[in-house]
């Protein structure tokens, strides 16, 4: 744990702060003693684990990478963290983010980009770009993500390492800030599919803090090689077909196809919605559900507050301070889209999209048992141009945001050399997800 945390400090931008150093010491020596004494250990006890830093845990500050809440301190611990704690893992470093989930390049960030664990010309992806290196880089075991559109499989993707986005509710929100509630999901990152399964075991289940979870029942390890029953894999030709798709990504995605053909499965093509459609509908509903989420900032019960004549005006400087340029046009957006005259026209037809999505995926299963896709449909940008074009960057998310509004467990695997393949399974089937994974393997 030493050398660890000796490492993330070399490498700063993975991590920002640095106050659970002396705890995980602590903590890691009461494992050691336990060793020494004969007595056995749980499976995860004294493994270390990075938190986004979206995520409450007592004794630390909770950033979200923003200047907003750079002296905000966590007033307790998420249910997810706490049930790692509980198993004897150890939080050693809080990761850095885009700010408030907002990006796709852990560009917006008050710390400074992070750097892609395979090239550190390229960006790591957001938002969890500092949970997808620092695992990639083995400075952790395994992180802690939140995704909310793609934020764990696609930093995942790009940097070399398998990230889950459980189904919606598997795993209690409580803790994690809030950034769009309807499609926010806690997701671990690590480097097999067997370290997934364990933290989601451990972590999944009904919270009476989080009024969306439902009780589920753990994946049984030994389970995962039970492949048998996947007999359909089905892909989203439209989208493949696509101009915009990079070529080495869709060499890779269809290598894959061919290999799992050659398992004897059966693999038929889909029709998807465009990724217009999918990425227009996501954001007109996250820019809304943040807006409204974002509108307890204003400086009077938590975060940096700047004082001015009276308390419209201190409301208005705080928050045009304090949010970043990319969180300022996710909040104007949102207001615009709820606001009368515009929310039937605009809100109300994403909810009915998105409704449209929820049956689309319920036709597709009674057909196939797996939907296969691409992370992305391009490469990771360089440092530094990732969010020069705000729409580019909405648009990287065409392959991650369905699933999400679908609210469908989704794992991202290293396949090929390009960024990733994801694996998606019907609701609540989170096991058939691992199991399918451990296939490709
Ligand atoms: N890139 C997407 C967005 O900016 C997803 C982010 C996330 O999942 N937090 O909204």
């Amino acid at each position: 744990i030493q050398q660890r945390l000796d490492l993330l400090k070399q490498n700063s931008h993975g991590s920002v702060n640095s106050l659970l150093d002396s705890y995980a010491l602590e903590r890691a020596q009461a494992v050691d003693s336990k060793i020494a004494k004969g007595e056995s250990i749980g499976l995860l006890e004294g493994i270390p684990f990075g938190v986004k830093d979206v995520f409450m845990l007592q004794g630390t500050y909770t950033t979200a990478s923003s200047t907003f809440l750079k002296q905000y301190k966590s007033a307790y611990t998420a249910s997810a963290i706490q049930k790692l704690i509980d198993a004897g893992a150890i939080p050693i470093v809080k990761e850095n983010c885009d700010s408030f989930g907002h990006g796709s390049s852990n560009e917006n960030s008050i710390f400074g980009p992070v750097n892609n664990a395979k090239d550190s010309a390229l960006v790591a992806g957001g938002s969890s770009g500092g949970s997808a290196v620092n695992v990639a880089k083995d400075f952790t075991v395994f992180s802690i993500g939140g995704d909310t559109g793609g934020s764990v499989r696609q930093p995942a993707g790009y940097n070399g390492v398998y990230g889950l986005k459980p189904t919606y509710g598997r795993i209690s929100r409580y803790g994690l800030m809030a950034y769009a509630s309807s499609t926010d999901c806690v997701g671990p990152l690590a480097k097999s599919v067997e370290d997934i399964c364990i933290v989601l075991n451990t972590i999944s289940g009904k919270d009476v803090k989080d009024q969306t979870t439902y009780e589920s029942v753990p994946i049984d390890e030994a389970s995962l090689s039970h492949t048998g029953g996947i007999k359909t894999v089905g892909y989203f030709k439209n989208l493949i077909d696509n101009d915009a798709m990079d070529p080495s990504i869709k060499a890779d995605f269809m290598d894959t196809l061919d290999k799992i053909k050659a398992k004897g499965i059966e693999v038929k093509p889909l029709d998807f919605l465009d990724a217009d459609t999918l990425v227009s509908t996501y954001y007109i509903l996250a820019m809304a559900e943040t807006a409204s989420n974002l509108s307890r900032l204003d400086g009077s019960n938590y975060g940096n507050r700047i004082s001015a004549e009276n308390l419209i005006e201190s409301y208005a400087v705080t928050r045009s301070e304090n949010f970043s340029e990319e969180s300022k046009r996710r909040i104007v957006g949102g207001n615009q889209v709820l606001s009368q005259g515009f929310s039937d026209a605009i809100y109300l037809k994403s909810l009915a999209v998105r409704d449209k999505i929820s049956t689309d995926f319920e036709r597709f299963f009674d057909d196939v048992d797996i939907v296969l896709s691409p992370v992305t449909p391009g490469i990771p940008p360089k440092v530094g141009d990732g969010l020069k074009d705000p729409m580019a960057m909405y648009l990287s998310d065409a392959f991650t945001v369905g699933f999400s509004l679908g609210q469908l467990p989704t794992l991202t695997v290293p396949q090929g050399t390009a960024t990733g393949i994801q694996i998606t399974a019907a609701k609540t089937d989170d096991e058939r997800v691992l199991q399918f994974a451990h296939l490709l393997e």
